[in-house]
């Protein structure tokens, strides 16, 4: 059976990107006879507010989107974070790092996906690992996983290439896990069949694939969808303005009509706002 989720990071509140990814994931789910899970991504502490969950759960409802079972809390599963990252450092695949973000951007000389590369600084160092973050050793981890493939729905199947990221922090000094690390987790545990989410966290893929392989985690399909972008080409940010569902549910508008415009635009590729198309 096919199961999908939608997992926000209650951060801020959701606005129209977040409506189209919740509304992909819950239509898969449901056009294929299977499930759609809610997954709440307050891992960080510090920057989740409960406020915003209440306000989640009334968003999707507005927009017509039944989950199936309870929702799920990342703040709730540290403990298994932690099992995993012990696994992960006895096989030899973590090393600590004390570097600072500037440290690195200063040193670096390439750069990924999510910026500069981290050039491995800390790698051969004996570095305190009291209160430091641990980066997964990625070309170790490659040379014991092997060749990696994964597939996704509407790109094709794809050879993994985690090594674009460099050795990607997955216990951050603050918390037993990084977004890689807990995500992953995750899915396996909710049964997550169908990893649906937007093209931006694509490359994002080749880590979670080479983590599954070294915990022994099953390995689910991926469905990337294009982003809703901004006239100007940008993708749609909270920050630039584009009201939240909260505020459009508040001011009366219909969340099945806005969910209906939403799915008339589910096709691969980016979705642009320009034209005649305002939701
Ligand atoms: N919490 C992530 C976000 O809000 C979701 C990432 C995912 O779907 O894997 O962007």
């Amino acid at each position: 059976m096919i199961v999908t989720r939608f997992a926000p990071s209650p951060n801020g509140p959701l606005h129209l990107g977040h409506a189209f990814a919740a509304l992909v994931a819950h239509d898969l789910a449901r056009e294929r006879g299977g499930q759609f899970h809610l997954r709440i991504e307050d891992i960080d502490g510090e920057r989740s507010r409960a406020e915003f969950v209440e306000e989640f759960l009334l968003d999707l409802r507005w927009l017509g989107l039944e989950w199936d079972g309870a929702v799920a809390f990342q703040s709730a599963r540290l403990a298994r974070y932690t099992e995993a990252g012990e696994r992960l450092k006895a096989m030899g695949l973590l090393y600590p790092c004390r570097c600072t973000r500037a440290e690195i951007t200063a040193a670096a000389t390439e750069a990924g996906p999510d910026g500069p590369i981290y050039p491995g600084t800390c790698r051969h160092h004996d570095v305190n690992p009291e209160g430091a973050a641990w980066r997964l050793d990625v070309t170790r981890a490659m040379d014991l996983a092997g060749p990696l493939e994964w597939v996704d729905e509407i790109a094709g199947p794809q050879v993994a290439t985690p090594q674009i990221f460099g050795d990607v922090v997955l216990l951050r000094k603050d918390l037993p896990a990084s977004y890689h690390l807990a995500a992953t987790l995750d899915d396996a545990a909710d049964g997550i069949t169908l990893v649906t989410r937007g093209m931006d966290l694509f490359p994002a893929s080749h880590v979670h694939r080479l983590l599954q392989a070294l915990l022994g985690l099953p390995v689910p399909a991926w469905h990337h969808h294009g982003l809703l972008i901004e006239p100007d080409g940008r993708k749609l940010a909270k920050r630039r303005g584009s009201p939240s569902l909260g505020d459009r549910r508040r001011a009366g508008e219909d969340g099945w009509a806005l969910a209906e415009a939403l799915r008339a635009h589910r096709f691969p590729g980016d979705i642009s706002l320009s034209g005649n198309w305002t939701p």
